[in-house]
């Protein structure tokens, strides 16, 4: 995937009246049957009229965000710190890796 489409996948922006806000996802039983799905508000608020450039500026800035995201060891890409495993990689490489043996 490329940061723009992790940014899409793992980041929402929540308007309110007083401004918009970008929220990172935190995935609860990552590895269970039933993952909770969960958002975190990060960062300050947008202006309600913040340029959408400045709006993507501001979810790929959160790819960074150490409490939210971090590297998959793996695969290298950027994931919700939730879905990273003991082993650091990602749930994705850790079932991979799994199917295959
Ligand atoms: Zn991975």
């Amino acid at each position: 995937m490329t940061e723009a489409e992790i940014a899409k996948k793992y980041t929402r922006i929540v308007k309110t009246s007083l401004g918009q806000w970008v929220q990172a996802m935190v995935v609860k039983k990552p590895m269970s049957d039933t993952p909770e799905i969960t958002w975190k508000g990060v960062g300050r608020m947008l202006p309600v009229r913040a340029l959408d450039e400045n709006v993507e500026m501001a979810r790929l800035a959160v790819l960074k965000d150490r409490r939210f995201f971090r590297l998959c060891e793996k695969c290298n890409e950027a994931r919700p710190a939730s879905l990273i495993l003991d082993s650091g990689a990602c749930q994705e490489c850790v079932s991979e890796s799994k199917a295959m043996a």
